[in-house]
């Protein structure tokens, strides 16, 4: 397969460049005008080419919603790609623990990783293809949202809207152990479970008392008992809150449960598990509430097929893409697949260390992959 994106002028100087631009404002979930200048910065880079901009206000004290088309009005699909902007770094990191910085192949910064380096490489990527006057397959709609990293609240309606009319997603989420690709994610759950029992005095009334905390260790041991490795599925209680005294019998206890399922029949199947879980103790009542919140997003024939695309697209840059096997991590490919739209995910920059102190991507990933993302675009019919 002949690959124009394989050969098209990028500097690697240039895209350093620009991924410090937007590394170096920060731009936590929580800080709408941290997000709200990346979305500024992001706009600066699509100056000059023939795309339209359709800056959207953010809502509930999160930052906005910027889209991108390439403007050639046609009727086909567009390609989705998807991208967030904000990060799970708290405003001082920069200046702080994680400063930008390169050290040898490896680019420090918050958010470098996940995902300000791939979603910058898929703006350089497409760049480079106008400037060469090489057309993409079909437009090109980008999206850069604000709130990926506690779950998509408010983008989540405009990211199925988008999906719903594109051909395909490309997500630039980081890449996997030496560069993998992601095609498929488990779907993610998450729930909450109250007992609530009868206090008393642990010293004079302790035969009166109906411990919350004891039934919820009998809980807890039912839910994590849950977990099926064999099947995809594991079951956390992450966090737990009861009682109000060592001396008192505690009335209430709530915990929080993780869920994680790898297809929606077995999705379906753990959610009516969690909300029929009953009480041990007749004295004590146990209420449980949630649901799943990001659908599973399973391999479907035509994802292995765009899965090979990309490989032949990586062997025309030179070098060999794999994918790896279904993660548990949620992302915004979980509600895109989920409408049916073939989606790759993970085909942002290589490094490790997200959501951590030791964030970093890889020097040496920055042109291979810029290359795959702009190959995609030309060549996914
Ligand atoms: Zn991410």
């Amino acid at each position: 397969m002949s690959v124009r994106a394989a050969t098209v002028p990028l500097h690697e100087d240039e895209v350093i460049e620009g991924i410090r631009r937007w590394v170096t404002i920060e731009s936590p979930t929580y800080d709408a005008s941290g997000v709200e200048a990346v979305l500024d910065a992001v706009e600066k880079d699509f100056e000059g080419l023939p795309v339209t901009l359709d800056r959207r206000e953010g809502r509930d004290g999160y930052g906005g919603i910027l889209k991108v088309s390439s403007a050639e009005p046609s009727n086909e699909k567009p390609i989705l790609v998807l991208s967030h902007v904000d990060t799970v770094h708290p405003k001082g990191t920069l200046t702080g623990r994680l400063p930008f910085r390169r050290d040898g192949d490896r680019l420090y910064g918050p958010g470098l990783y996940d995902m300000k380096g791939g979603a910058y490489l898929a703006v350089a990527g497409y760049r480079a293809l106008v400037r060469a006057g090489v057309p993409t397959a079909r437009p090109v709609t980008f999206l850069f949202t604000p709130d990926e990293e506690i779950g998509s609240p408010t983008s989540r309606e405009a990211i199925e809207e988008e999906a719903a009319k594109a051909a395909y997603v490309l997500v630039t989420e980081p890449a996997r152990d030496g560069g993998r690709i992601v095609t498929a994610r488990k779907g993610v759950g998450r729930f909450t479970i109250t007992t609530h029992g009868r206090p008393a005095h642990a010293g004079a009334r302790h035969q009166d008392g109906r411990s919350a905390i004891r039934e919820m260790a009998h809980q807890i041991l039912a839910i994590e008992g849950m977990t099926d490795y064999a099947r995809g599925i594991t079951t956390t209680v992450g966090l737990i809150k009861g009682g109000t005294a060592a001396n008192v019998t505690p009335e209430t206890c709530t915990a929080e449960i993780d869920l994680r399922v790898p297809d929606p029949a077995i999705g379906e199947e753990m959610v009516a598990r969690l909300l029929g879980l009953r009480a041990i103790d007749p004295d004590v009542s146990v209420s449980v509430q949630g649901g799943i919140n990001r659908p599973a997003y399973p391999k479907t024939a035509t994802i292995v097929g765009m899965l090979e695309r990309a490989q032949a697209v990586a062997h025309a840059v030179g070098f060999d893409l794999a994918d790896c096997p279904m993660t548990g991590g949620g992302s915004d490919g979980n509600f895109t697949a989920a409408l049916g739209v073939p989606t790759l995910d993970g085909l942002g920059i290589d490094g490790a260390g997200a959501h951590t102190l030791e964030e970093y991507g890889l020097v040496s990933s920055i042109l291979p992959r810029a290359r795959l993302l702009a190959g995609l675009m030309e060549t996914l019919r």
